[in-house]
């Protein structure tokens, strides 16, 4: 364990803290003895040297150290474990949706139990709503269509977000009508103690495209709560809508990650700020590439990757884009999605 190796005592939070932030510097890799133990022992999908262009929507990453995909809850904690145990570094990983994996790839453990962990069902109903619990792997669109049967369109303007149930919630994702905050009644957290802890809605902290939880945390399940209730055929037309809307405004066809960069945030109420797709768009960068990484024609804040990007290729073209427009405006912008792994 962690503490006994290094200490005589239990950590405080803050050398907790600090321990982490060092130990993640060191980088260790996974020893072999340690694999053979995985392939052997692992309840669920261990593969080696894990290209992590398979699993993200853009295509682009170098390799995972470790790939693992539990079948389990347990098998969920013993990874964790096992990564705790011998100080190596690991992660959490959804359907890839959201996240830009360096060339060098990932080193230690990546832990995904996208499309494994998919329980879905039904926990209260009366007139007034409906609570759906979905567990962390489930496609996201998958209970979109589940609330749909019953007649619950308040998740409709999620239509044609991709991903998973934990990373919807981990990132908060949404659109200018709705976001997960404003849906979801609890989540059950896996703590790195090992404990499932379930919280409810008023004690989570949710920002503009995050939900703040600690690293070590993953979340289980995430309980729903519906109140539009109305027929499915009302719900699918609604949805229909959305859809139109997604495919006419963004390159759906395209390989992508959503938009690159979160839309700045005003410095005080009566600040008004132009979107970061306008913001680039004006500074006359759409359709400017770098290598196979290109700012979409059709939405200036999807950078696409035309077929043989690098990750290289995809941060530069980011790095240019934020020189342009704090050259241009003074507007810092900060990036919506998740960048991981190293360089090559
Ligand atoms: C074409 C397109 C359109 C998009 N449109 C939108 C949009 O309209 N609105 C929007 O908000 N987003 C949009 N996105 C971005 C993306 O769909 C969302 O961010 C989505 O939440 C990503 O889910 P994921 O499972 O792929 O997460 P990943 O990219 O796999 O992971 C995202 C983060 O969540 C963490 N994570 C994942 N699962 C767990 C878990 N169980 N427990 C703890 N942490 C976890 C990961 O470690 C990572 O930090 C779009 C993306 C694309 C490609």
């Amino acid at each position: 364990m962690l503490n006994e190796n290094l200490t005589e005592g239990p950590l405080s939070p803050m050398q907790r803290a600090i321990l982490e932030k060092w130990q993640s510097k060191i980088k260790r890799s996974v020893p072999q003895a340690l694999k053979d133990v995985l392939q052997t022992r692992f309840a669920g999908e261990v593969l080696f040297d894990e290209p992590m262009s398979r699993h993200t929507y853009v295509r682009i990453g170098g390799p995972a150290e470790v790939f693992l995909i539990p079948q389990s809850r347990e098998a969920l904690m013993m990874a964790v474990r096992v990564a705790l145990d011998h100080n190596i570094p690991y992660c959490f990983h959804g359907a890839g949706a959201n996240t830009l994996v360096k060339d060098g790839g990932i080193r230690g453990l990546v832990i995904s139990t996208y499309k494994s962990l998919t329980d879905c069902h039904i926990v209260e109903q009366n007139d007034d709503h409906i609570d759906i619990r979905a567990e962390a792997g489930l496609i996201f669109s998958q209970l979109i269509q589940v609330a749909k049967e019953q007649g619950a369109a308040d998740l409709a303007p999620f239509v044609g977000i991709p991903g998973s149930v934990g990373g919807l919630v981990k990132m908060n994702a949404g659109t200018k009508t709705r976001e997960i905050k404003d849906v979801l009644r609890s989540l059950t957290l896996f703590n790195r103690e090992g404990e499932e802890i379930i919280l409810s809605r008023e004690k989570l902290d949710f920002e503009y495209r995050s939900l703040k939880i600690p690293r070590s945390s993953y979340i289980l399940d995430a309980t729903f709560r519906l109140q539009e209730l109305v027929s499915p055929d009302e719900v699918a037309a609604l949805m229909k809508q959305y859809q139109e809307k997604r495919v006419n405004t963004q390159p759906l066809d395209c390989l992508s990650l959503g938009s690159v960069f979160k839309n700045p945030v005003p410095r005080h109420k009566k600040e008004i700020l132009p979107g970061a797709g306008r913001l680039i768009e004006e500074a006359g960068l759409k359709n400017i590439r770098v290598g196979g990484a290109r700012v979409s024609p059709k939405h200036a804040n999807f950078i696409i990757n035309e077929g043989n990007a690098t990750a290289k290729d995809y941060l530069s073209l980011i790095g240019l884009i934020r020189d342009r427009i704090k050259q241009n405006t003074g507007i810092v912008l900060e990036t919506e999605i998740e960048i991981v792994g190293e360089d090559r």
